[in-house]
């Protein structure tokens, strides 16, 4: 599946940018640097070289980085990678970006956004047909589209009569932060492996002076 999101971005933005204004235009960072520290314990070096197996084996292109020396990454001393591995292929883009370029390009065509809470619905027989609001309004449609991340498991609930239609979908804690460079910046994303669940550090070159950076996410 992560393969096939890889080739699917790149369309799939190019056809985002021709809805947004040239300003808003997002290009995807190509390059990861993955590196292997020891800050996050034995699962980083099993997930490191599952990652290695894997580009193996799906054919991928990967680099060695001698003495894992990262361009323009400078560490502490007790927390050097130990190895790095530069993948081309693999690259990141802003989500903040990508989120309000999608905006913008919905109310572009037409689409309105409120913002509030959805606390429940109204049916007819086995059938949703509206919506009502915190504040109180009644929306209704033909066909709704939940996207409430790990909330939408909840707000299904309310439909499903005992039968969920739906897998538990996991909340994840998680803290990010952005960083001016005093110094050159990094240039492409730098990550390390998964270290339990979905938690991988990533810092991610945000503009030329300022890095985002998600230190860890956790459950
Ligand atoms: C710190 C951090 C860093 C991450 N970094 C990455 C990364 O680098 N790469 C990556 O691929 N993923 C990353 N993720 C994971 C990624 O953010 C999530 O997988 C993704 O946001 C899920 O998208 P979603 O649209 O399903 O849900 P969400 O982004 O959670 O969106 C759901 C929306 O529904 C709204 N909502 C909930 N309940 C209701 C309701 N009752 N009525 C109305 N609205 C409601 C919420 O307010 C929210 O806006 C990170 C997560 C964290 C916490």
């Amino acid at each position: 599946m992560s393969l096939q999101a890889l080739e699917a971005w790149p369309s799939w933005l190019e056809e985002l940018n021709e809805d947004v204004a040239v300003k808003r235009r997002i290009a995807i960072r190509n390059g990861t640097y993955v590196i292997l520290n020891s800050k996050g314990g034995r699962l980083d070096s099993l997930n490191y070289q599952a990652i290695l197996d894997a580009l193996q084996s799906y054919g991928r292109k990967f680099e060695t980085v001698p003495f894992g020396d990262v361009p323009n990454l400078d560490p502490v001393v007790d927390a050097r990678p130990l190895a790095a591995t530069y993948i081309p292929d693999e690259g990141g883009v802003d989500a903040r970006e990508v989120l309000e370029s999608v905006v913008a390009a919905a109310r572009g065509r037409g689409v309105t956004f409120l913002d509030d809470m959805i606390t429940g619905w109204n049916r007819n027989g086995d059938r949703a047909t509206s919506v009502v609001t915190a504040a109180g309004d009644v929306i209704e449609a033909d066909r709704f589209l939940v996207a409430a991340g790990a909330h939408s498991g909840a707000l299904l609930n309310d439909l499903s009569d005992g039968d969920r239609s739906m897998p538990p979908v996991l909340a994840g804690k998680g803290i990010a932060m952005t960083c001016e460079s005093s110094a050159s910046g990094i240039s492409h994303v730098v990550r390390t492996p998964n270290r339990a669940g979905d938690a991988v550090c990533t810092w991610f070159p945000a503009t030329e002076r300022s890095t985002w950076a998600r230190p860890t996410t956790w459950r």
